[in-house]
């Protein structure tokens, strides 16, 4: 735990002098723009580090951020993440750009760090403009913009509809979403807060608000950029595939606990698939997520037969964390129904 409590010390001196932060010595992994201190209960695989390096370094270039400018993560198991945050919050941004988190929480604290270049803002800004960012689809909620900016985030606000209407504003204007965040601040007076938002975007959040409650698709996609790979290939009415996880490569992924790694499959008719996994446990989930009852299945690695609709899924491979590289040998194909057909 000596780690964890030095980190803490550093920020707190730093957030009172305002020095510029300096690094700890002890970071374990550096990538483009971030910087990790794993505590000691972590066991990070290469993908999950390149993976939140790779989204601050999306979010920094949306949002025109300083090249230089480097976010320090430290990851922690839950409990000690409660050291920095607030009770249960997973993760959170802490003062001089750095963020104490969960591995779930980090790509969402990381956009933290990076608008707080813009300083501080209305939650409705905050937490929507890093769930706006998030590389996943979000869904449209029940609520009026106008409302949710006097929502507040441990109460009422729920996160996936601040994403949902900030990225509908980011769709409209990167920049007038990102002058609004600026202007706005920690407003807590909701008139003041609205007509800081009249005079940064130029409408008032009342019209704004009603014309996205009109034309907002229900679904809005990702703004950074998702890569759906790989995408295994068939041959010959199957598709076969070794796929190796490595928890030291940069596609394998940590799990809790041990390591998973996600491949693509197209299903190209109705049918029913044998699919083997073994050794390896797996999700397969319809792809993209465009609906809140997306279908799913657990397998559980031997041959199992699935009937599946035409379309892409992700598939989730699972297995025991492992030192030396593991293979899985992926198998689909479609089978024969052994069911008669109804007559005529
Ligand atoms: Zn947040």
């Amino acid at each position: 735990m000596q780690r964890p409590r030095a980190f803490a010390i550093g920020l707190a001196a730093m957030a009172c002098e305002g020095e510029r932060r300096h690094l700890p010595d002890d970071v374990d992994w550096s990538g483009e723009i971030v910087d990790v201190v794993l505590a000691d209960e972590v066991s990070a695989c290469e993908g999950d580090l390149v993976a939140i390096d790779r989204h601050a370094r999306d979010v920094a270039q949306l949002f025109g951020t300083a090249s230089d400018e480097r976010v320090l993560v430290y990851w922690a198991m839950p409990g000690d993440v409660d050291e920095y945050c607030q009770p249960l919050a997973g993760g959170c941004a802490l003062p001089e750009g750095a963020i104490a988190t969960t591995r779930m929480a980090a790509l969402h604290e990381v956009v933290h760090v990076l608008a707080a270049a813009l300083g501080r803002s209305r939650p409705l800004w905050e937490e929507g403009l890093a769930e706006a960012m998030m590389p996943y689809a979000l869904f449209i909620g029940e609520n009026h913009p106008v409302a949710m900016l006097r929502q507040d985030p441990l109460r009422d606000l729920s996160y996936m509809q601040a994403g949902h209407f900030v990225r509908w504003a980011w769709r409209q204007s990167a920049e007038r979403t990102l002058a609004v965040y600026d202007a706005t601040q920690l407003r807590d007076d909701q008139s003041q807060a609205l007509a800081a938002f009249d005079s940064a975007w130029g409408e008032s959040l009342y019209e704004i608000g009603d014309r996205y409650r009109e034309d907002a698709p229900d679904l809005m996609d990702p703004v950074v950029p998702f890569v759906e790979e790989p995408l295994l290939q068939w041959s010959n009415g199957e598709l076969r595939a070794v796929i190796r996880l490595d928890c030291s490569a940069t596609d394998t992924l940590t799990a809790s606990p041990g390591m998973r790694r996600v491949v693509y499959l197209d299903i190209p008719r109705p049918a029913n698939y044998q699919i083997r996994t073994a050794p390896a446990q797996a999700w397969l989930l319809e792809w993209p997520v465009t609906h809140g009852d997306p279908f799913f299945v657990e397998l559980e690695g031997d041959d199992e037969v699935v009937f599946l609709e035409p379309g892409r899924y992700a598939l989730d491979l699972i297995i025991e964390w492992t030192e030396a590289p593991l293979a899985v040998e992926v198998l689909a194909r479609p089978v024969l129904s052994s069911q008669p057909t109804t007559p005529d």
